[in-house]
């Protein structure tokens, strides 16, 4: 891991070249985009949530011989929100494992977008990995938040057990919530 790396203006190239690594242990409040998603955006609870994310850097060639930009990143927070169902807070987990292939234009990535599998970034000196990560969590965010049971309800998501099923094939972070609770 280099500490010659500035997450906020990264210089692309070189950290993919270098097959470097960064690891980022950020406040909430530093996402400001984010935290204002958040159920109580100005307690100290939630502006002292950890954000911790890690990116490594990856060059491979094409069949062409030209160097291929890779970025692959992990982010991990979570948020309190309010529970659609009981109304009650829930910590909402989110969750990102991407990864990402750089590309020399914006036209480009436009050009090459619906073919490619990865998602496609502009390749730069000056890339700003926070905001990624920032973009990213804010898509993780669920649609419709809850908890895996309610707290002092479980009669009630007995009954609607099919509906919770299905919702869970849906939501990734409901595997993740329970993992937490263990
Ligand atoms: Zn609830």
């Amino acid at each position: 891991m280099s500490q010659t790396f500035n997450a906020d203006h990264l210089d692309v190239p070189r950290f993919t070249r270098e097959g470097a690594e960064l690891v980022g242990n950020d406040a909430l409040s530093k996402y400001e985009r984010l935290i204002i998603e958040a159920l109580d955006p100005k307690s100290p609870d939630t502006l002292n949530t950890p954000v911790s994310w890690q990116a490594q850097g990856e060059m491979t060639e094409d069949a062409s011989g030209h160097q291929v930009h890779w970025l692959n990143l992990q982010a991990h927070t979570h948020l309190p929100m309010t529970c659609q169902r009981c109304l009650t807070p829930v910590q909402a987990a989110l969750s990102v494992d991407q990864r990402y292939r750089f590309v020399a234009s914006e036209d480009q990535a436009m050009a090459e977008d619906d073919e490619a599998e990865e998602d496609l970034l502009v390749l730069s000196r000056e890339f700003n990995l926070r905001e990624l990560v920032e973009d990213e969590l804010l898509m993780a965010l669920p649609l419709v938040p809850r908890h895996e049971v309610c707290p002092g309800d479980v009669r009630m998501s007995a009954q609607d057990e099919d509906f919770e099923q299905d919702d869970k094939k849906a939501n990734p972070f409901a595997v993740l919530s329970s993992l937490k609770k263990k």
